[in-house]
Protein backbone atom coordinates (compact mmCIF):
# COMPACT_ATOMS: atom_id res chain seq x y z
CA UNK A 1 0.00 0.00 0.00
CA UNK A 2 1.33 3.64 -1.30
CA UNK A 3 0.95 6.41 0.97
CA UNK A 4 -0.14 9.82 -0.17
CA UNK A 5 2.91 10.72 1.75
CA UNK A 6 5.17 8.25 0.49
CA UNK A 7 8.52 9.29 -1.86
CA UNK A 8 11.80 7.71 -2.67
CA UNK A 9 13.35 7.61 -0.06
CA UNK A 10 13.31 4.31 2.14
CA UNK A 11 12.98 5.87 5.13
CA UNK A 12 11.49 3.18 8.44
CA UNK A 13 10.61 3.52 11.51
CA UNK A 14 13.08 6.11 13.59
CA UNK A 15 16.31 6.81 12.60
CA UNK A 16 18.87 8.22 15.01
CA UNK A 17 19.52 11.27 13.67
CA UNK A 18 22.60 12.04 15.93
CA UNK A 19 23.89 12.17 19.35
CA UNK A 20 24.06 15.63 20.96
CA UNK A 21 27.34 16.30 21.61
CA UNK A 22 27.13 17.88 24.90
CA UNK A 23 24.35 16.06 26.19
CA UNK A 24 24.98 12.55 24.56
CA UNK A 25 21.19 12.91 24.76
CA UNK A 26 20.41 10.63 21.41
CA UNK A 27 18.26 12.64 18.59
CA UNK A 28 15.64 10.54 16.76
CA UNK A 29 13.46 11.02 14.02
CA UNK A 30 10.90 10.02 10.96
CA UNK A 31 7.09 10.87 10.17
CA UNK A 32 4.13 8.65 11.30
CA UNK A 33 3.85 7.15 7.89
CA UNK A 34 6.72 5.63 8.39
CA UNK A 35 5.42 4.06 11.39
CA UNK A 36 7.61 6.00 13.71
CA UNK A 37 7.14 5.07 17.54
CA UNK A 38 7.75 6.83 20.71
CA UNK A 39 9.04 5.07 23.82
CA UNK A 40 7.82 5.73 27.24
CA UNK A 41 10.37 7.98 28.81
CA UNK A 42 11.43 9.72 25.97
CA UNK A 43 10.59 13.20 24.77
CA UNK A 44 8.49 13.48 21.79
CA UNK A 45 8.83 16.51 19.77
CA UNK A 46 5.68 16.74 17.69
CA UNK A 47 5.50 19.13 14.42
CA UNK A 48 2.15 18.04 13.90
CA UNK A 49 0.57 19.77 16.82
CA UNK A 50 -1.20 16.72 18.17
CA UNK A 51 0.66 14.42 20.15
CA UNK A 52 0.11 11.23 17.88
CA UNK A 53 2.61 8.93 15.75
CA UNK A 54 2.25 6.01 14.44
CA UNK A 55 0.87 4.84 11.29
CA UNK A 56 -2.74 3.85 10.98
CA UNK A 57 -3.45 1.50 8.11
CA UNK A 58 -6.01 2.96 6.27
CA UNK A 59 -2.97 5.78 6.03
CA UNK A 60 -5.06 8.57 7.02
CA UNK A 61 -4.72 8.92 10.47
CA UNK A 62 -1.70 9.01 13.03
CA UNK A 63 -2.54 5.82 15.34
CA UNK A 64 -0.85 6.81 18.73
CA UNK A 65 -0.93 8.39 21.55
CA UNK A 66 2.91 9.17 22.49
CA UNK A 67 2.59 7.64 26.17
CA UNK A 68 5.31 10.09 27.67
CA UNK A 69 5.99 14.07 27.67
CA UNK A 70 5.47 15.77 24.17
CA UNK A 71 6.42 19.17 23.19
CA UNK A 72 4.36 20.25 20.31
CA UNK A 73 5.30 22.76 17.29
CA UNK A 74 2.23 24.31 14.90
CA UNK A 75 4.07 23.67 12.17
CA UNK A 76 2.12 24.32 8.35
CA UNK A 77 4.20 21.60 5.85
CA UNK A 78 6.42 23.12 3.55
CA UNK A 79 6.17 26.13 5.28
CA UNK A 80 8.24 27.26 8.89
CA UNK A 81 6.67 27.38 12.43
CA UNK A 82 6.71 30.77 13.87
CA UNK A 83 9.88 30.15 16.37
CA UNK A 84 12.40 32.72 16.40
CA UNK A 85 16.48 32.06 17.09
CA UNK A 86 15.66 32.37 21.04
CA UNK A 87 12.80 30.24 21.21
CA UNK A 88 15.55 27.13 19.05
CA UNK A 89 18.26 28.11 21.85
CA UNK A 90 15.37 27.41 24.09
CA UNK A 91 14.31 24.01 23.18
CA UNK A 92 17.73 23.05 22.90
CA UNK A 93 18.12 24.00 27.02
CA UNK A 94 15.15 22.05 27.65
CA UNK A 95 15.88 18.78 26.01
CA UNK A 96 19.11 19.22 27.61
CA UNK A 97 17.75 19.92 31.11
CA UNK A 98 15.18 16.53 30.35
CA UNK A 99 18.26 14.28 29.91
CA UNK A 100 15.74 12.01 27.79
CA UNK A 101 16.42 10.82 24.61
CA UNK A 102 14.33 12.49 22.12
CA UNK A 103 11.82 11.91 19.31
CA UNK A 104 11.02 13.90 16.07
CA UNK A 105 8.82 13.67 13.63
CA UNK A 106 5.87 15.14 11.29
CA UNK A 107 3.99 13.30 8.95
CA UNK A 108 6.52 12.25 6.15
CA UNK A 109 9.59 12.92 8.45
CA UNK A 110 11.46 15.24 5.82
CA UNK A 111 10.17 19.08 5.56
CA UNK A 112 9.50 19.57 9.10
CA UNK A 113 11.39 16.92 10.50
CA UNK A 114 14.40 17.46 8.24
CA UNK A 115 14.49 21.20 8.83
CA UNK A 116 14.35 21.22 12.96
CA UNK A 117 17.15 18.43 12.58
CA UNK A 118 19.25 20.83 10.84
CA UNK A 119 18.64 23.23 13.13
CA UNK A 120 19.25 21.45 16.01
CA UNK A 121 22.38 19.64 15.06
CA UNK A 122 24.04 23.32 13.83
CA UNK A 123 23.20 24.54 17.48
CA UNK A 124 24.37 21.92 19.18
CA UNK A 125 27.27 21.93 17.43
CA UNK A 126 27.11 18.36 15.48
CA UNK A 127 28.38 20.55 12.43
CA UNK A 128 29.84 24.11 11.57
CA UNK A 129 29.22 23.28 8.20
CA UNK A 130 26.01 23.77 5.72
CA UNK A 131 23.67 22.12 7.91
CA UNK A 132 20.89 21.58 4.99
CA UNK A 133 23.26 19.12 3.17
CA UNK A 134 24.78 17.39 6.64
CA UNK A 135 21.01 16.22 7.58
CA UNK A 136 20.87 15.16 3.75
CA UNK A 137 23.86 13.21 4.04
CA UNK A 138 23.04 11.80 7.65
CA UNK A 139 19.60 11.53 7.64
CA UNK A 140 17.65 11.75 4.40
CA UNK A 141 18.58 13.30 1.18
CA UNK A 142 14.90 14.24 1.05
CA UNK A 143 15.38 16.77 4.44
CA UNK A 144 14.15 19.52 3.95
CA UNK A 145 11.38 20.41 1.39
CA UNK A 146 11.39 24.01 0.46
CA UNK A 147 12.99 27.03 -0.56
CA UNK A 148 10.71 28.55 2.37
CA UNK A 149 12.41 25.71 4.86
CA UNK A 150 15.70 26.65 3.59
CA UNK A 151 15.17 30.47 4.01
CA UNK A 152 13.88 30.07 7.64
CA UNK A 153 17.06 27.41 8.92
CA UNK A 154 19.00 30.54 7.62
CA UNK A 155 16.72 32.92 9.26
CA UNK A 156 17.17 30.81 12.67
CA UNK A 157 21.25 30.16 12.23
CA UNK A 158 22.22 33.50 10.45
CA UNK A 159 23.55 31.59 8.31
CA UNK A 160 23.74 31.49 4.36
CA UNK A 161 23.42 27.75 3.43
CA UNK A 162 22.21 27.10 -0.06
CA UNK A 163 20.43 24.00 -0.69
CA UNK A 164 22.37 21.88 -3.56
CA UNK A 165 19.43 19.25 -4.33
CA UNK A 166 16.18 19.85 -5.86
CA UNK A 167 13.32 19.79 -3.32
CA UNK A 168 11.35 16.68 -3.79
CA UNK A 169 7.92 18.50 -3.96
CA UNK A 170 7.00 21.14 -5.89
CA UNK A 171 5.28 23.95 -3.69
CA UNK A 172 4.13 26.47 -6.16
CA UNK A 173 0.64 24.84 -5.75
CA UNK A 174 0.78 24.17 -2.10
CA UNK A 175 -1.57 26.54 0.08
CA UNK A 176 0.18 27.79 3.13
CA UNK A 177 -1.82 27.97 6.63
CA UNK A 178 -3.03 30.97 7.75
CA UNK A 179 -4.27 29.92 11.02
CA UNK A 180 -2.66 31.72 14.06
CA UNK A 181 0.13 29.44 15.60
CA UNK A 182 0.10 27.95 19.29
CA UNK A 183 3.62 26.80 19.31
CA UNK A 184 5.65 25.28 22.18
CA UNK A 185 2.71 24.11 23.88
CA UNK A 186 3.91 21.35 26.40
CA UNK A 187 1.72 18.86 27.59
CA UNK A 188 2.12 16.22 29.79
ZN1 LIG B 1 13.47 9.76 3.96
Amino acid sequence: MKSLFEKKCKCKGRKLAFIDPVSKIKIFAGGWTKGIIVNKGELAISLLNEPYCGFNVAGITPKYMVPTDCIMIDWPDYYEPNLTKLDWHNLVNEIRHQKKNVVIYCAGGHGRTGTSLAILAYIMGVTKSNSIEWVRKNYCLEAVESRAQVDYINYVLETEFESKTDFSIDISTQQGSDEDFNFLRQIN
